[in-house]
């Protein structure tokens, strides 16, 4: 039997309209859920009084005859890195442990005004810094489909919940594949939308100039719901895009047909798990019986891609995180011994891969090695984007794997930074080209561990992506099907 916590967001939403369940009845099955999965570590903080009252608020909207569309009174969760009024923000850090944001984030604040019942904080990589959650530093979260796995990183934990079902959609951050690799980990849909499609006010700062806020759901279609409700302009942050935001459902069931889908050669080389690669090969392959035109291309300068990202996004952060020095936000630890040795004891509070990324950074901007790190990163960075105008002339959108591999076994990678960031090299370019991409589940392993696909398209193609993510979706059950934690 469907039980209420498998239900996508549209199919709840449909249950609510009908008066078959209330928001109080989804809230509290939601909550139970979350009790029920608490191994898996997906949630930071739980407010369930908070999620109950906002859910007895849409109910009574809904008798008012006031419910306000698609999302009220559905259970969401937020990653930790989103500022919430009167709730803890760590960013999965223990120098904002006690923290307590004064204001909401405007995704934060859009999605309550969309009706959105908040039911908690997310677990992820400290600071939005990693590929598994295990540089989180309340412990990892773990992966629905298989424990002994992680969820992905950096915002594991909104992968984690909409896959256990202890939310109906999340909302986490990309800065070079933290929405997608987590979400094509889990088997979930995850959307990083074009840079500045979404505000990041409220959000805390990783690396600005590649951060961007998105929806990972159960299906397409909620993830083009929650877009949605976060997508536009915002006079408080000067980065978002003063864009008009389409009808993100009116083309969703447009199909594939006509479309050109180009294949990179460079992410179809080899050196992955040959198991993940044929099932991504499977999926390319349908969509030609969709429709759908293949053609192949070339983003030469991919080998770049992760030597330029972690230079750019580690020389961003550096500067981001001076703020946390114990005067301005969260913790603070004063041996009392003066304002340098202040610093230095609360600023220990990070946890290693924070403090190697910081070093990293600064050493990428200091004199006379800036120019060879961080200048040089940039114009690769140009080159990136080039790349992709190459590659949009001549096709719609480009079918990638998200990742070279499943889900990996907790602790594999975490002694090895290296190897970490290796696990990134097909998110990351789309990042420093400020692309929108989708990672759709396409299939399983012999181990039962989900694979993803990942769409690329150019610049506020969100419609686009999301109608041909669909078009797959639609004749494939992979995205119906449910882990059972
Ligand atoms: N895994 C990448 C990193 O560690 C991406 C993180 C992210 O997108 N926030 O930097």
């Amino acid at each position: 039997m469907t039980q209420l916590h498998d239900l996508t967001a549209h199919e709840l939403a449909g249950r609510l309209a009908k008066g078959e369940v209330s928001s109080r009845e989804a809230t509290s099955a939601t909550l139970a859920r979350v009790e029920a999965t608490q191994a898996l570590g997906a949630y930071l903080h739980v407010d369930a009084s908070g999620a109950l009252a906002a859910a007895d608020a849409s109910d009574a909207r809904r008798r008012a005859g006031a419910a306000r569309g698609p999302l009220d009174g559905v259970p969401v969760g937020l990653k930790d890195i989103f500022l919430t009024d009167g709730l803890p923000t760590t960013c999965g850090s223990k120098i904002l442990e006690g923290f307590i944001a004064p204001y909401d984030g405007t995704a934060v604040k859009r999605l309550k005004n969309a009706g959105a019942v908040v039911v908690g904080k997310l677990n992820m990589d400290e600071f939005a810094m990693g590929s598994s959650n295990e540089h989180s530093a309340y412990g990892p979260a773990r992966n629905p489909w298989d424990p002994t796995k992680v969820p992905g990183g950096s915002s594991g934990g909104s992968a984690a919940a909409v896959a256990a079902g202890s939310a109906f959609a999340t909302l986490g951050t990309d800065t070079g594949g933290s929405i997608r690799q987590p979400a094509s980990f889990c088997g979930v849909v995850g959307l990083k939308p074009t840079y500045s499609r979404v505000s990041r006010y409220g959000v805390i700062a990783f690396a600005s100039s590649l951060d961007q806020v998105g929806p990972l759901a159960k299906d397409v279609t909620d993830c083009a719901t929650v877009l949605q409700a976060v997508a536009g302009w915002d006079p408080l942050d000067s980065t978002s895009a003063d864009v008009p935001v389409p009808d993100y459902g009116k083309d969703l069931e447009a199909g594939a047909r006509g479309l050109r889908l180009g294949l990179p050669r460079e992410y179809f080389v080899g050196g992955g798990d040959p198991e993940v690669r044929a099932i991504v090969d499977a999926a390319v392959k349908a969509y030609e019986k969709l429709g759908a035109k293949l053609v192949e291309v070339s983003l030469p300068t991919t080998d770049y891609a992760i030597a330029c990202y972690y230079l750019i996004a580690t020389a961003e952060a550096s500067s981001n995180l001076a703020r946390f020095d114990g005067v301005r936000y969260g913790q603070r630890r004063d041996p009392g011994a003066g304002l340098r040795e202040m610093y230095e004891a609360t600023r220990a509070l990070f946890g290693r891969e924070v403090k190697r990324r910081i070093m990293l950074g600064t050493y990428a901007l200091s004199a006379g090695y800036y120019d060879a790190y961080y200048a040089k990163a940039q114009k690769v960075r140009t080159l990136v984007r080039r790349d992709f105008d190459r590659a949009f002339g001549a096709c719609d959108a480009l079918l990638t794997p998200t990742s070279p591999t499943a889900a990996f076994e907790l602790g594999k990678k975490v002694g090895d930074p290296l190897e970490m960031y290796l696990a990134d090299v097909f998110t990351v370019s789309a990042n420093m080209a400020g692309l929108p991409g989708l990672s759709l589940p396409c299939g399983f392993t012999h181990a039962g561990l989900p694979v993803g696909l990942q769409l690329l398209g150019p610049h506020f193609s969100e419609p686009l992506l999301l109608r041909a993510a669909r078009a797959y979706e639609r004749e494939h059950e992979w995205a119906a099907r449910r882990a059972r934690p």
